[in-house]
């Protein structure tokens, strides 16, 4: 099974991804992970993406795209994979429309979790990431059992500098002006799934899955 999550920043991607990635045992594959890694461990790509991460902006395409089609190509995607922040843009989604087309491949499902502005911006002031293992908490929604701690690995929790309310409205506006298109490049494509991301994370979860597993 092939997925792709759309979703506003906060839409609730990681946490459903992480969750049907263990269900269908197959890859969750989060880009923005691949480049928190690259920048803690300090190699050419996290220094060029920083910047951009910072800011709230997207990382050039040509920084993204061959990393992603070439991750996909790894043995353990064999029975499919789920990617998560990827793509981004259209030309994003071409590239890899057109990487799954020569090997007779296709995305199975688009799945987007809809949440409204309202609600993204209390829901990434209380984000807590896993330096560790980028496990996604909430201190509300998705509390850990000990604070600060990460329940799947036990390394430490922090607030994402990118998720100070101030990025986040900008992270808002690149969703809209350059990511939300995709949701129509997907329904033409008959692989759309839209689901109410505002319920409770157990119940967008049987959502998705109600689909899934017909
Ligand atoms: P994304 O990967 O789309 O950026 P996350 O999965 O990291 O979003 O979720 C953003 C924040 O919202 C996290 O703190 C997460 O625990 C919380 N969250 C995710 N889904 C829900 C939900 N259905 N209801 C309430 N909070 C949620
Ligand atoms: P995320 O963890 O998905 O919220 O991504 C964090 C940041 O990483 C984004 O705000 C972008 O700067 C960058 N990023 C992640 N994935 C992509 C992508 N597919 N294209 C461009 N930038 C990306």
């Amino acid at each position: 099974m092939k997925i792709i999550m759309l979703g506003a920043p906060g839409a609730g991607k990681g946490t459903q991804a992480k969750m049907l990635a263990e269900r269908y045992g197959i890859p969750h594959i989060s880009t923005g992970d691949i480049f928190r890694a690259n920048i803690k461990n300090n190699t050419e790509l996290g220094k060029k993406a920083k910047s951009y991460m910072d800011a709230g902006e997207l990382v050039p395409d040509e920084l993204v795209v061959d990393l992603v089609v070439d991750r996909i190509k790894n043995k353990d995607c064999m029975k499919g994979f789920i990617l998560d922040g990827f793509p981004r843009t259209i030309p994003q989604a071409e590239a890899l429309d057109y990487a799954l087309n020569n090997q007779n491949e296709k995305i199975d499902y688009a799945i987007n979790i809809d949440v409204p502005d309202a609600a993204i911006v209390e829901r990434m002031s209380g984000r807590r990431a896993c330096v560790g293992c980028g496990a996604t908490y909430h201190v509300v929604y998705n509390p850990t059992k000990e604070e600060g701690i990460c329940d799947a690995c036990g390394e430490k929790l922090i607030l994402r500098d990118d998720d100070k309310p101030e990025t986040v409205q900008k992270r808002l506006d690149v969703y809209h002006e350059q990511t939300k298109p995709l949701i129509a490049h997907y329904e033409k494509k008959d692989s759309l799934l839209t689901v109410d991301g505002t319920q409770d994370i157990e119940v967008v979860f049987a959502k998705i899955t109600e689909v899934l597993d017909r």
